[in-house]
Parts: C-alpha cells; structure tokens; sequence
C-alpha cells in the first residue's frame, strides 16, 4: 500500500506511515490532512497523501537513541493501544506474555499491551498455552519512538468506546 507523507506542526517532514495509520491518526484527532487523493477513499475519508500532526514533535528527540525506561504507561505507548493479541486498538491493560506468577519479568521485553477480554482469556498461561499468538515481538523501544508515540496516539479514554463502523 502507499504511503502516507507525517509533516511535523512546522511542516517538516518527519517519516512515512501506511494509509490506515494516517487515516486513524486524523480520526484521532492528532492529524489533520494537508492534501488528499481526489477519487480514493479509506472508508469516510479521502485517502490522504500528506498529514500533519497538530502538535509539534522536538526534533531533537528524534535523534536520540537511549533506551526508554519501562513502565505499564509505556508499554500502553510502544504499541499505540493496540491489543496485542486481537489487533484491536482497545489495549488498556499490560500483559506479561510469560505470566509473572511463573517468574516472567516485568520488563519491555516481556509485557506487551492488551485489551482486557484478552487480557483476562489469557489468564496465567503463555500465549502458546492459551492459542493467543502474539502478532509481534515486544522489544525494548527507545526514548524517541515513545515520545514521538505519546505524540501521536492519545492514551485511549473509556469514553471513546462509542465507536460505530466508521472506526478505521
Ligand atoms: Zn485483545
């Protein structure tokens, strides 16, 4: 699929994301579109060729390679509210894919975010127990793709669970 042009407040270009990202990224509210495709449509939208986020990202945070140092919020962030189980983006809880009770860490490379059905189906057993594959590998994220996720994807709020069929 094409990809979609992220230009920083300042209308610098920042990266590129695929069109259902852009798309949920202006349903989110953190992007607005700057141009558009004529005829395409993602669903309500236009397909967009260039966003830009509302909020302005420090580029110098871009350029850093530090770790980030874990936390539950964190790991809300690194996977932008996406379930890690089902792909939803309804994560609120953290999952320890090898559950805590059988010495599994608390750590980015064993906590993953996850909605909380699948959270609470999974339960005490790892994902191979509970036939719940992971649809990635956690991984320890630096402190610029947290802050550039916190830019970009507002923590869920128990509110925007009134969504309908136009959720992307
Ligand atoms: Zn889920």
């Amino acid at each position: 699929m094409t990809q979609v042009e992220v230009w920083n407040a300042d209308e610098t270009l920042l990266h590129r994301v695929s069109v259902r990202h852009a798309v949920r990224m202006i349903w989110r509210g953190v992007a607005t579109p700057v141009e558009v495709h004529a005829t395409e449509r993602f669903g309500p939208y236009q397909v967009p060729v260039v966003v830009r986020l509302v909020r302005y990202v420090e580029q110098k945070w871009l350029y850093s390679r530090t770790r980030a140092t874990y936390s539950r919020e964190g790991v809300l962030l690194r996977d932008r509210g996406q379930c890690a189980y089902c792909g939803r983006f309804t994560a609120t809880t953290m999952d320890h894919v090898l559950p805590h009770s059988r010495g599994g860490a608390t750590s980015w490379a064993n906590a993953v975010a996850a909605c909380e059905p699948c959270n609470a189906r999974k339960g005490d057993r790892t994902p191979d127990e509970a036939r719940m594959p992971l649809r990635w590998d956690p991984y320890v994220p630096t402190r610029v793709q947290l802050h550039f996720a916190r830019a970009t994807t507002p923590t869920p709020s128990p509110t925007s669970t009134e969504r309908k069929e136009s959720d992307p």
